[in-house]
């Protein structure tokens, strides 16, 4: 199940948002591994590709577990009783239990087609599920995460593979559970799986792998520190996540047992720099904001999922004074449009603070473009790419918004911005080019419909009983 995407070397486009800012009438130039050699103003040369909408850069969905997609709307109900975040959890793992490799391939092959229809590029698939239903390894330890490499080069998205290390049920040690059997590994059989997943990465521009901890709740921050060692050059200068403070209850629990918070702790104990992407780092304090830009790590912050699950709403405007980075990502899949993440982010900030136009970097200017300009950013650093945006040495992912509606024509490119995340006016991802290849054309991805029936075969089995 491929899609037909060409491979273009040359697209011209009306205007394209450069780190220099908006650039009119300018060519793409593409090389044969899908990278840009150059952004050039020349009418006189010849494209494959002319974009008359507006350009920008692909946007890097930082946090993704496929498989929550076959579950995404079916945690609505309400049963009676107290519904919090752990409750969720219980559903998930039930649905989690019935996913075997076909299923997990055809939930991903869905799931990224309609991540990059609504513009997303790349993904980082922070992936725990190893083993099979029964917690037994499968013949190739790397069954799952070969899957999923397998579904982002059906679709065509680039993605960064994060195999989870995944130890232990609970901060006092307590032994993995249940459906948790299917996540545990022993580090050394975890350094093992990343080792075959970076070879399936190697040699395809659109791959790349790094490491993970799912939790300190699952990884005693030692065991992380050691098992990064261990790896030696293969953990040198690739990406590096963790789920950090999601829910106040596992703050709260970690401070009791281990007199420290989640994200104080990890700092004492595990080398986090650059390299490193906290995701929801929902309940940080002042001092531990802090900490985070000192160590220079990127911010992971999923807000649609986070709304879901009642998790509590990240101090951004604060971070982003202190001068921190974060980008965003998709995580349960409740949503999978950057659009509403981005919206959403910067409307807890308003609801939390009672004022508008939040988290703009330099103080006036599109909220819209800062935005963009963020989860750029901060989600190409989480994906390990030293390069981004529309720049010579960047991987050419891009992605032309339509805004040929005649109430659109006298709008900005900034507004142009402000609309696609704020008020919908009808603009809509019209094309869309990862690595060069032309994935979504017309505002379709030609994958989708083929990979509907599949996924909806998955989610009727999962919906059964
Ligand atoms: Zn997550």
């Amino acid at each position: 199940m491929k899609p037909a995407a060409q491979r273009l070397s040359r697209i011209r486009c009306a205007r394209a948002l450069t780190p220099e800012g908006w650039c009119e009438h300018c060519v793409i130039q593409v090389d044969a591994s899908g990278r840009i050699t150059a952004v050039v103003k020349d009418d006189s040369l010849s494209v494959d590709l002319s974009l008359t909408g507006t350009v920008i850069p692909g946007l890097p969905n930082l946090h993704s577990h496929a498989h929550q997609r076959a579950i995404a709307g079916l945690t609505e109900h309400k049963l009676a009783g107290y519904d919090d975040f752990w409750g969720w959890r219980e559903l998930m793992y039930r649905a989690n239990a019935r996913l075997g490799p076909d299923e997990l391939q055809a939930v991903a092959r869905y799931l990224y087609s309609q991540m990059l229809q609504s513009g997303y590029t790349a993904v980082a698939e922070f992936h725990y599920l190893h083993h099979d239903p029964a917690g037994n390894r499968y013949a190739d330890p790397a069954e799952l995460s070969a899957r999923l490499l397998e579904a982002a080069s059906e679709a065509g998205i680039a993605i960064t593979l994060l195999p989870v290390l995944y130890c232990r049920g609970g901060f006092n040690g307590q032994a993995v559970q249940g459906v948790q059997q299917r996540f545990f590994c022993l580090p050394e059989h975890y350094l093992e799986l990343v080792q075959a997943c970076a070879l399936h990465c190697a040699d395809d521009p659109n791959r790349a792998f790094g490491f993970a901890a799912h939790s300190l709740r699952a990884v005693a921050p030692e065991v992380l520190t050691r098992t990064l060692q261990d790896a030696g050059d293969l953990a040198s200068g690739v990406p590096v996540h963790i789920h950090v403070a999601e829910q106040r209850k596992e703050v709260l629990e970690c401070q009791a047992l281990n007199g420290r918070t989640p994200i104080a702790w990890l700092h004492e104990a595990c080398p986090v720099d650059e390299n490193w992407c906290l995701v929801h780092a929902t309940h940080a304090d002042p001092n531990e904001l802090r900490a985070i830009v000192k160590s220079d790590a990127t911010v992971g912050l999923c807000p649609t999922t986070e709304a879901n699950l009642g998790d509590g709403i990240f101090p951004t405007e604060q971070f982003m004074i202190d001068g921190g980075h974060f980008g965003i990502g998709s995580d349960s899949q409740i949503c999978t449009a950057p659009t509403e993440e981005l919206k959403l982010l910067e409307y807890t900030q308003r609801l939390t603070l009672q004022r508008r136009t939040v988290l703009v970097k330099d103080d006036e200017g599109s909220v819209g473009r800062s935005l963009v300009e963020f989860a750029l950013a901060g989600g190409s650093r989480a994906m390990g790419k030293a390069t981004c945006g529309l720049v010579a040495g960047a991987r050419a992912d891009f992605l032309e918004l339509d805004n040929s509606q005649v109430d659109l024509a006298a709008l900005s490119p900034d507004q142009v911005l402000d609309s696609w995340i704020f008020a919908g006016q009808g603009i809509a991802v019209h094309n869309v080019i990862v690595g060069g290849r032309h994935v979504v054309v017309d505002g379709v991805h030609s994958l989708l419909e083929v990979a509907a029936r599949p996924f909806q075969q998955v989610v009727a089995t999962l919906n059964e009983a």
